[in-house]
């Protein structure tokens, strides 16, 4: 029996992830990304890769952003685009017995791949000319929730049947994503 893992872009690649200034910050969720990761491919489970929907339609100079100004018609219709073919994927594993899915992994907080925890806030406008960006900035906050590319994701897997559990990488929540790796 193969074992499968779908996971968020950047579980395999944080090249495609916001440019992020407090690494400090970031430490504990790249230790938990490489826990995962070296265990997965130890224990010989096979990552599918899904497509990173920020970097494609914003690429790498993209501002961070909160979950409302992802949360379009457009940028929802491009994210069931793009997850078109791995629900054709998902579907052709789980057909032969040879392989088995454990999940699908997103990234809590993201806006596009939070599972159970998004990030919100009012955000918008032109930044230049904002007296009040640090106020603006400071409404973010972590809320319950999924980003907009696995709120798709969700609704594609309920409308076509297919019955895989998600799970959110997490820094604070580890056993979430570590449990996948026990069944
Ligand atoms: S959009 Fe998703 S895959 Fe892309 S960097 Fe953000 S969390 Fe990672």
């Amino acid at each position: 029996m193969q074992d499968i893992i779908f996971v968020s872009h950047c579980v395999l690649n944080i090249a495609s992830k916001v440019v992020m200034y407090n690494e400090a910050e970031m430490a504990a969720e790249e230790d938990l990304r490489r826990r995962f990761v070296s265990k997965a491919v130890s224990q010989g489970v096979q990552l599918v890769q899904l497509p990173c929907p920020e970097f494609i339609m914003y690429g790498s100079r993209r501002w961070g952003h909160v979950s409302e100004q992802f949360d379009t018609p457009y940028f929802r219709s491009q994210c069931r685009k793009l997850l078109e073919d791995y629900m054709l994927q998902i579907k052709e594993y789980l057909s032969n017995d040879r392989f088995r899915i454990l999940g699908i992994v997103g990234i809590d907080g993201s806006p596009s791949c939070g599972v159970d925890y998004t990030c919100y806030g009012t955000w918008g406008g032109n930044l230049s000319d904002r007296d009040d960006l640090k106020d603006c900035i400071a409404t973010s906050r972590l809320g319950s929730g999924k980003g907009v590319l696995m709120d798709e994701f969700s609704k594609l897997l309920k409308e076509q049947g297919v019955d895989v559990p998600m799970v959110g990488l997490f820094a604070d929540e580890p056993e979430k994503i570590m449990a996948l790796l026990e069944k």
